[in-house]
């Protein structure tokens, strides 16, 4: 496939040749941006906003709003510019200044992406948090984040901050997006229609240094308490270029990305990236429902799509039928994130929607898609691919305490080995730092690398193979064994639908692996099924490393941005301290 050193200087159409990495340089990708005019820095609102605004593509449709009930909105890049100009105006006037913060606590509501470029282009931070958290995980977020304003709803007002509002000495002003015309907005708020309406809609974004702070992300909180990673402008160049490699989006594109902007994959490819392209992006209200899902995907003619494992597994457990029934042609490639992706989960997407799904790697640290699946190479079911261009990754040798370090070097394994994942600081989107936490900073660095806590492999093809968190991986007898491997191979079973693995203490193996197992619609889970299971599981992974107890639950603890909550099951099980549940899904946390 290679064809001689590239010509970066044309933007490549697309990812083809993107995987020739020799020829890549961040600046390369720097000049696929405009910068603000007249050389005044780099802003991600003029990237995604201002700059396509101007002339026919200003008339395209950038946010395609779907509502709860039926409704739909038709932002186009005209339009949201002179929105955001509005939001910068209305922030700048209640004083907001360079470097404050400016949550959001929303559903996916218009006036959200109006507030996130306005609070961007007025150089302000942007930390938006999931609708669904209750007072608490509010409270604590908007004290680490020091947030001065709050955009958010009178019902959430009401039931979630009037209470604790002594209780956050920063907060200034609480915005409401839904305050009917000509209603005086609750004490103590006001009201962010009324104050648009009377904001100038022109606005010169203001010279923007590359390094200046514009996300504030809180982590999933997976493995514990939540941290708040500071990102900066300059992300957007890997927004960008993760746009063209990773999800292959080419001019044109109508692109869904199904997270929610309370996760970080929801701003970085739900507000950012599909902008940067000019493009279309479809914004659902609604929480997942299969029939409206497929409704979505071929009635607004989605050709990228991304989304999540959790998601693909709930759409399996339906079958192949709902999918095949939808009108999916328009449908070119679908991209998954957040979780390992199981290689029944990639299968069952080249048979059901007839195209595989590219599992990608990355996190909230990360800013953007570090490891893919891309369309310029195979596709390896149950690997999350190969680092991007300009990514340099490594696996390091890694023991009971982390990543080992001799007089602080590291040492990088060869491939087949298992070790940490580590990534060589310098992507663009590269966090800054937790905020006020400088000590689990500093401890994400060892030997030059930035260490990502992940356990994984790499094989002679350079791809990636995931087997855990490191807090979640098993050591039983003496081996090391990946949840996920034994998850995967317990979905193969055709009863199953969704699978968690944990290590329960033992005194003679250290730790046995105990499965729960959530089965699809009308199978009955009894212990015969369980036997079947642990069999199943023995005869494929063999007795070290299959689960020795299985045990069946309604559904599996999951964060809101998808993931299973292993430590959840874990601390059921032995009776332990739940921890800190604040990003667990289903009814609001406290
Ligand atoms: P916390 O750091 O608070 O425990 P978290 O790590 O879940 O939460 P995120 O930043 O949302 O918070 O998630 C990143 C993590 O998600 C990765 O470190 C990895 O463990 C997992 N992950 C993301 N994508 C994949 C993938 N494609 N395959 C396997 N794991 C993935
Ligand atoms: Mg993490």
């Amino acid at each position: 496939m290679h064809k001689g050193p590239r010509d970066w200087r044309v933007p490549p159409n697309l990812a083809v040749d993107a995987l020739e990495h020799d020829a890549f340089s961040w600046d390369v990708a720097r000049a696929w941006l405009d910068g603000l005019p007249g050389g005044r820095g780099l802003n991600i609102a003029h990237e995604a906003v201002d700059r396509h605004a101007d002339g026919a593509s200003g008339t395209r449709t950038a946010i395609r709003w779907l509502g709860k009930h039926g409704e739909r909105e038709n932002l186009t890049y005209e339009d949201l510019r002179r929105r955001t100009n509005r939001m910068a105006h209305v922030l700048e006037d209640l004083g907001i200044r360079r470097g404050d913060a400016v949550f959001t606590l929303t559903g996916r509501v218009p006036e959200l992406y109006a507030t996130a470029f306005g609070t961007l282009k007025a150089g302000a931070v942007l930390s938006p948090l999931f609708s669904a958290f209750g007072p608490e995980p509010v409270r604590q977020r908007l004290e680490i984040g020091r947030g001065r304003v709050l955009v958010t709803g009178r019902a959430a007002y009401e039931r979630k901050i009037a209470g604790i509002r002594d209780r956050l000495p920063h907060l200034e002003h609480v915005l409401l997006t839904d305050v009917p015309a000509g209603a005086p907005p609750p004490a103590g708020t006001l009201s962010l229609a009324s104050l648009m309406a009377d904001a100038d809609d022109t606005y010169v974004i203001g010279p923007t240094d590359p390094q200046e702070p514009a996300l504030l992300h809180f982590t999933s909180g997976t493995t514990g308490t939540p941290k708040g990673a500071v990102h900066v402008h300059e992300a957007v160049v890997m927004h960008h270029a993760t746009g063209r490699f990773a999800l292959d989006l080419h001019p044109g594109d109508i692109f869904w990305c199904t997270a929610d902007p309370g996760w970080v994959t929801g701003t970085s490819y739900g507000i950012i990236t599909p902008l940067t392209h000019g493009i279309t992006s479809i914004v659902d209200e609604a929480e997942f429902d299969a029939d409206r899902w497929y409704r979505i995907l071929s009635g607004e003619r989605v050709s990228v799509w991304y989304t999540a494992p959790t998601a693909v597994r709930r759409l399996m457990r339906l079958g192949e039928e709902p999918a095949r029934d939808a009108d999916l042609s328009a449908l070119r490639f679908v991209a998954s994130v957040g979780e390992p992706l199981n290689p029944e989960a990639v299968v069952w997407g080249s048979d059901a929607l007839g195209l595989p799904v590219h599992d990608n790697w990355w996190q909230t640290e990360t800013g953007g898609i570090m490891i893919a699946n891309t369309i310029a190479a195979d596709v390896k079911p149950g690997s999350m691919g190969r680092p991007l261009p300009g990514v340099e990754a490594a696996v390091l040798s890694h023991g009971p305490d982390g990543v080992v370090t001799h007089d602080g070097e590291v040492e990088v394994l060869p491939a087949g080995h298992e070790g940490e994942l580590a990534l060589r600081p310098g992507w663009p989107s590269m966090f800054r730092g937790y905020l006020h936490d400088d000590e689990r900073y500093r401890r994400c660095f060892a030997g030059g690398w930035y260490l990502t806590g992940d356990l994984v492999t790499r094989d002679a093809d350079g791809y990636y193979w995931f087997l855990g968190r490191s807090d979640d991986v098993i050591k039983s007898s003496g081996h090391l064994i990946g949840p996920f491997e034994v998850e995967s191979t317990l979905l193969e079973h055709p009863a199953v639908a969704e699978a968690g693995v944990i290590g329960k203490p033992d005194p003679l193996a250290g730790e046995i692996v105990k499965a729960f197992v959530v089965v699809k619609p009308r199978v009955r889970a009894d212990d015969a099924l369980s036997r079947e299971l642990i069999g199943f599981g023995r005869s494929r992974l063999g007795a070290a490393v299959a689960p020795r107890e299985l045990g069946f639950v309604d559904d599996l603890p999951h964060t809101r941005s998808g993931k299973i909550m292993r430590r959840l099951l874990r601390a059921r099980e032995l009776g332990l301290a739940v921890g800190d549940l604040s990003t667990l899904e289903g009814e609001e946390t406290t």
